[in-house]
């Protein structure tokens, strides 16, 4: 059947060969470049990168297959149908955009990958068949070859997919060698396909007449023709996406770095506001209007002046100048403060950065953080480290301070005074620590508000110490006026547990620089001066003398001397009877301590036992008194009587000693002394505070010990108490006794004592009576008992007994008793 058919056998031209497979490496390469484009982009742009790699790829392996057909010259002419051979291009370019598109996504299966590299052999397949189909010539096909060019086919296209999945992201120069050898190798396998594609066939003669109807074609110049033009094409193509690859990773660094900043930006946690030269908000972040409160609407097209009126007022002016001064391009840094639309007061740090582009500064950033709670507890810090913390008064280090710069200024003389209240330990024993620090208060406002409005300040050193530094005048009136006014305030009464108390003050003064070139030297001064007014009594001001300092040097002699004493046998008690008017009965006698001393002789409780209060020494001393006075008494019982109780004097520390009553039943184990033969002698000022006062007096009562009241009518306080509490004696204080002759005042109070004291059914004893006037206008009064030197001084107790009891005991009706 066959048998008219003629096999026509052609050459190849094997420049054109090389030229085909150039062209089938060179589209290799574009497509395997142009994956990795078609993967990084989105949306439009990715399909105009599918498009153009989808006909660059096909273009390229058309013309490939094309000019490797043109390669061959047949025996005879042969001529092509035209519109076949565009429709094998349309075919492998639309084989190729699925292709693409399947490799070009974001994830790759090796599902995709397979039905991907199917789809492109089947193209390329086609298009190769119907490129042979386009010449109008018989041909048939060896059926092992074709079957081998479309497995060829197969692997070439899925490898070529793999390949460029593989390469698609990168482009490190490992990788750009390796896409080069890739192109080769797919180039290869392209050609291979064609070139097997090409075994397969055999051209046939005779059957096909009319095969001069198609266009006859310069073979060769083709062949050049499109292999130049495709290279071309695909040049441009490499070239385009080595610039576009080029400006993408430019785009996308500096869309990431605009990013990284507009994240910093909006993010800060800092008020940013970006105003360009003419003052105009070009730009503000979220954090300002938190800041602020203004809403973000509020900073559009608006200036930054707009600003002004929510800075503080005091800081307008300056925060402007900063501003404008950071425009010129100098960066500025300043703290300032706004007020919230909400009303409250934002302090900030802000800081002017010019921004500057290409050397020129073109706005400015105006960066603001809050630090409103930074200042707040920095300022609050610095208050507590100079302010005291009960009474908000500035505190010593201010006043050290102070008064280094005081004297570092050179501004002339000035005083230094010390003021220190007279009772303020009694107040704070007797009420407890919390009405101590109220009454501290109540000191501090009422010197507070009489300096007010003075240039003099006033500082709490601690305790109830507190020091002024005032200008003086060259006579000191001004001082010492002040230092009155102050005494005076310090002296009305205090309002404390609803009764009133009296405190007074001692003030020292020490002027610059005559009695002291710094600090430590006025203060220590003053110190002295303050110590002399305590010495003489107490509420009053002193000005330093340099004759103080050496009193004072005694005082602390005479403290080191008292510690050895308590613990020597320096100490020894004197005793002084109470008598009863009248029959001269003794009815009581008190104990009053003595000290001799090495060198001064003896020393007078008056000015011992403040110092041994003041150092604590008192517990020890006043143990040793009441041990002694009651072994005394008890032997002096033992020894035949008169059995009568034992006054001993109690200091407030000792009353408000927390273990007094262990402390007294103990002595009185000791020594077995009953209890009711024990007399406690208390002052008024212990009896502040009725509720402590009355547990520990109901106490020492139940014990059956004795209550008497020592000094009564100098303690101010009220007399309410008196019918509450249990107390046995009254003892009229000396002081009214001294005058009654002359003053009638006097004569009064003493009165009005005795009478009260019979009503509530109290014994009433007068101290100090020295004449027999004094004697007899308080026996006039119905008082009849008597301690003092009209009967007896205090004397040693072997004198006591020989002079009073001794006698007592040789009288038969006493004996009976
Ligand atoms: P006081 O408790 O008021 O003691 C009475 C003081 O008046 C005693 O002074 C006594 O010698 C003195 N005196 C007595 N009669 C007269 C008189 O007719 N005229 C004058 N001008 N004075 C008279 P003394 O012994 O110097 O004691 C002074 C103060 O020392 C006592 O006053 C007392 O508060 C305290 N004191 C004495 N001994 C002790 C003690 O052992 N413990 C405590 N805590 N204080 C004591
Ligand atoms: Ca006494
Ligand atoms: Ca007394």
């Amino acid at each position: 059947m066959d048998h008219h058919m003629e096999h026509i056998y052609g050459t190849y031209d094997l420049t054109l060969v090389i030229f085909s497979y150039i062209v089938a490496v060179v589209a290799s390469y574009t497509v395997l470049d142009l994956v990795s484009r078609i993967s990084t982009t989105e949306g439009k742009r990715r399909w105009i990168w599918l498009l153009f790699g989808a006909i660059a790829m096909g273009m390229g392996v058309w013309s490939m297959h094309f000019v490797g057909m043109l390669a061959f010259t047949p025996s005879v002419p042969v001529a092509y149908d035209l519109i076949t051979v565009g429709l094998s291009m349309v075919v492998v370019i639309i084989a190729s955009f699925i292709a693409l598109s399947i490799v070009g996504r974001r994830q790759v299966g090796l599902k995709q990958l397979l039905s991907g590299g199917l789809l492109l052999a089947t193209g390329i397949s086609a298009m190769h068949y119907i490129g042979m189909a386009a010449m109008q010539i018989a041909i048939t096909y060896k059926p092992f070859y074709f079957v081998l060019s479309i497995i060829i086919a197969i692997v070439a296209s899925i490898t070529a997919l793999w390949l460029s999945f593989y390469f698609r992201t990168g482009n490190t120069n490992g990788k750009k060698l390796k896409k080069v050898i890739s192109g080769f190798i797919m180039g290869a396998a392209v050609a291979g396909m064609h070139y097997t594609g090409m075994l397969a066939t055999v051209f046939h003669t005779g059957d096909k007449e009319d095969h001069l109807s198609g266009v006859l074609l310069d073979q060769t110049f083709l062949a050049y023709f499109i292999a130049v033009i495709t290279l071309v094409t695909l040049g441009f193509s490499l070239f385009g996406i080595y610039l576009s690859n080029r400006m993408a990773s430019k785009d996308s660094e500096m869309l990431a770095s605009e990013k990284w900043y507009k994240s910093l930006f909006e993010n800060n946690n800092d008020g940013i506001i970006t105003v360009d030269l003419q003052s105009q908000i070009i730009g503000f972040n979220e954090a300002m209007s938190k800041l602020t409160g203004l809403p973000g609407e509020w900073f559009q097209n608006q200036t930054i002046d707009a600003i002004a009126p929510f800075i503080v007022e005091e800081e307008r002016k300056r925060s402007g100048e900063m501003f404008r001064k950071s425009l010129g391009g100098e960066m500025q840094s300043y703290e300032t403060a706004i007020i919230h639309r909400e009303g409250h007061r934002v302090d900030l740090s802000v800081m002017n950065v010019p921004v500057e582009v290409n050397g020129e500064v073109v706005g400015n950033y105006i960066i603001a953080r809050d630090i409103t709670e930074e200042k707040h507890s920095k300022d609050k810090i610095q208050h507590l480290a100079f302010h005291d913390e009960l009474t908000g008064m500035p505190n010593r280090r201010m006043f050290n301070q102070v008064l280094a710069q005081k004297i570092a200024s050179r501004s002339g003389k000035f005083a230094v005074l010390v003021i220190d209240i007279d009772r303020f330990k009694m107040i704070n024993d007797s009420l407890g620590h919390t009405y101590g620090d109220l009454f501290l208060q109540e000191v501090s406002r009422r010197l507070g508000q009489l300096l007010a409005g003075t240039n003099v300040m006033i500082s709490r050193m601690g305790g109830d110490e507190f020091t002024i530094v005032c200008d003086s005048g060259d006579e000191h009136r001004d001082v010492a006026a002040l230092a009155e006014q102050m005494i005076k305030v310090i002296s009305h009464p205090y309002r404390l547990k609803e009764s009133d108390f009296f405190v007074t003050a001692s003030i020292g003064i020490a002027i610059y620089p005559d009695d002291g070139e710094d600090g430590v030297q006025l203060l220590k001064n003053a110190d002295t001066a303050m110590y002399e007014v305590k010495k003489n009594g107490k509420n009053g001001y002193h000005f330093y003398s340099s004759e103080l300092n050496e009193q004072l040097r005694e005082r602390i002699e005479l403290e080191a001397d008292l510690r050895r004493a308590i613990a020597g046998d320096q100490m020894y008690l004197y005793y002084q009877p109470q008598i009863r008017a009248g029959d001269s009965q003794m009815i009581g006698i008190e104990a009053l301590v003595r000290w001799k001393h090495p060198t001064k002789g003896v020393v007078s409780p008056g000015a011992f036992i403040p110092i041994a209060e003041e150092t604590g020494m008192i517990f020890e001393l006043g143990g040793w008194v009441l041990r002694e006075a009651c072994r005394q008494m008890k032997e002096w019982h033992k020894s035949g009587g008169p059995l009568i109780p034992i006054s001993v004097n109690l200091s407030s520390q000792q009353f408000h000693q927390s273990n007094l009553i262990a402390f007294i039943k103990e002595i009185l184990d000791e020594t077995g002394l009953e209890p009711q033969y024990l007399e406690l002698e208390i002052t008024e000022s212990m009896m502040m505070d009725a509720t402590v006062s009355t547990s520990i007096l109901n106490e020492l009562t139940d014990f059956g010990i004795r209550i008497s009241l020592d000094d009564f009518g100098t303690g101010y306080s009220s007399l309410s108490y008196l019918k509450l509490l249990p107390i046995h004696k009254l003892k009229i204080d000396r002081s009214f006794v001294r005058d009654i002759a002359e003053n009638t005042n006097d004569r009064a109070i003493v009165a009005t004592i005795i009478s009260m004291a019979q009503h509530l059914s109290m014994d009433v004893v007068a101290e100090g009576i020295e004449t027999k006037e004094q004697l007899d206008i308080l026996t006039d009064y119905d008082c009849k008992k008597i301690q003092g030197y009209y009967y007896s001084k205090p004397l040693p107790a072997i004198e006591v007994e020989e002079a009073f009891f001794v006698p007592l005991r040789a009288l038969p009706d006493n004996k009976d008793s």
